[in-house]
């Protein structure tokens, strides 16, 4: 049992008269879940678990803790892969578990104002309920929430066509680090009355402010989606892919997503369960969906493109789908990579991006570093090219403990050479901190610090994340 300091002693005492038991847990109390997130880091013990149930109650959290000197990490549903809902030594865990619900649907501005700690599918669900349609979709859907969603700002399935979390909101409420909650619940799509503050928080990881809630962009239900499983023989042939996708499917392409031979393998020849849609082999093996207005419109369309393709030589060979279950069946090929820690066992996951012309001659380069330093390395790519985001698992196979470090120091080298991002989609929080400096420059950094202090300058939320600060 850690011995509390006085602050830390006081600050409890004063949220525990602030708040009812069920709001404030502390000690015994506090739930196992709320010691880490999905970033395998050691389990740390929050000092106490904070979940309010209105946004004023958020505020009163954060500004007790601010005034007695206590960091706050704040938690959504902890499905985050970077660190960054992971606890901190002595600091309260804030979570918004208490607050979730879906509070206005409003058809006429095409908008939904949802409740930070709502969970996305139970977004989703009551998109699709009321006629809607909410694109922002991610293998954790039943466990993260919104907040969390906008806190690491994050990608998934479609950002080909809808962009990233931080297109699809309008409006945005959040406390900031002294306690003072600042609601912009905005539902009109043009507004420049002076600066979009909302964008700052959004993708901060919980280091700037704790966003309450949020009002999200809906989108029309597609009327069909069609997808196509194709074999290519080259990479030049996916990037003319992408290029023909791009002209000839315009708006109505929703993923383009792209599987090298070494992750097709893993995929469907070690996880139980995946069928091969296509037989022979391939040297890419790429699926493209569109989600169209019409069945009669726009099936025949895409039928029509994907023989074009086929005429021009760019597709070796394809499946396309008759049904939703084609489609649903097309997609376990590529989300089979949520099976590989079952059955390739530990490993480290990364999220890189690249321009998208230099994806292949990156793997090349970082399968062969991979594989000269460490003994008896695998390491497998794919991922949705079409956002310049590629994925890559990456073990060495038989090992007691994987050298993680050592796989992860040349992933992230080699992205730097090739000019990429050492994150795409899941955020920096600790695991990625040390190669922060591979993706920005010195001013960016700078700038980013400066933000950092004129927003929370004691430093109070989410500390060494994402940087350390003051530097
Ligand atoms: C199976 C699986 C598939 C995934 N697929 C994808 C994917 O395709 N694309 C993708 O981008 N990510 C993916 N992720 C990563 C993860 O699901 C996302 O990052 C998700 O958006 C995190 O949401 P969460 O509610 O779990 O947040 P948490 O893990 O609880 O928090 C994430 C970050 O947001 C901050 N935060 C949480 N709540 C708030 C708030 N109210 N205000 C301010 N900051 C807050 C936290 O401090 C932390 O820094 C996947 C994860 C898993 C386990």
């Amino acid at each position: 049992m850690v011995e509390l300091a006085h602050h830390q002693i006081a600050c409890i005492e004063a949220l525990k008269a602030h708040f009812a038991p069920a709001a404030c847990l502390t000690g015994t109390e506090v739930p196992k879940r709320n010691e880490a997130d999905t970033s395998f880091l050691p389990p740390i013990v929050p000092i106490a678990v904070v979940r309010p149930d209105t946004p004023e109650g958020v505020a009163a959290a954060v500004r007790i803790c601010a005034n007695h000197g206590v960091s706050i990490v704040p938690q959504g549903g902890l499905t985050g892969l970077a660190g960054g809902a992971h606890p901190i030594d002595g600091a309260v865990a804030l979570s918004l578990e208490r607050f979730a619900g879906i509070e206005d649907i409003d058809p006429a501005s095409a908008t939904m104002t949802v409740r930070a700690g709502t969970p996305l599918e139970v977004i989703q669900k009551a998109a699709a309920d009321a006629g809607f349609f909410i694109p922002l979709d991610l293998g954790a859907r039943g466990s993260c929430v919104i907040g969390g969603n906008l806190g690491t700002n994050a990608g998934g399935n479609r950002v080909i066509r809808y962009g990233m979390a931080r297109e699809m909101v309008l409006g945005l409420e959040y406390v900031l680090a002294d306690g003072t909650l600042v609601s912009g619940l905005n539902k009109m799509i043009k507004n420049n009355a002076g600066y979009d503050l909302k964008q700052i928080f959004i993708g901060s990881e919980g280091t700037l402010g704790v966003i309450t809630r949020a009002v999200l962009k809906l989108q029309p239900q597609p009327g069909v989606t069609v997808a196509a499983l194709c074999g290519l023989s080259s990479y030049d042939a996916v990037v003319s892919l992408l290029g023909a996708a791009r002209r000839g499917l315009g708006p109505l392409m929703s993923a383009f997503e792209v599987m090298w031979p070494d992750y097709w393998k893993e995929a469907t020849e070690t996880v139980p369960g995946i069928r091969k849609p296509i037989a022979g082999a391939h040297q890419f093996y790429v699926l493209v969906e569109v989600q169209g207005l019409s069945e009669a419109v726009d099936t025949p369309r895409f039928m029509s493109w994907i023989e074009e393709q086929f005429e021009a030589g760019l597709v070796e060979d394809a499946a396309i789908s008759q049904s939703m279950a084609d489609v649903a069946d097309f997609w376990r090929t590529r989300d089979a990579a949520g099976e590989f820690q079952i059955v390739l066992g530990p490993h480290v996951a990364f999220d890189i991006g690249l321009p998208v012309k230099s994806m292949d001659d990156f793997a090349r380069e970082c399968r062969k570093r991979l594989s000269d330093a460490v003994p008896n390395a695998l390491s497998v790519y794919y991922g949705h090219i079409g956002d310049g985001n590629i994925h890559i698992v990456a073990l060495q196979q038989g090992a007691a403990k994987q050298p993680s470090e050592q796989i992860s120091r040349i992933v992230y080298e080699t992205v730097r050479e090739f000019d990429g991002t050492v994150s795409a989609e899941h955020g920096i929080g600790t695991v990625k901190k040390p190669y922060l400096g591979f993706t920005r420059s010195k001013e960016e950094l700078a700038l980013m610090a400066q933000l950092k202090k004129a927003l929370d300058p004691n430093g109070i939320l989410n500390p060494g994340k994402v940087f350390d600060w003051p530097q």
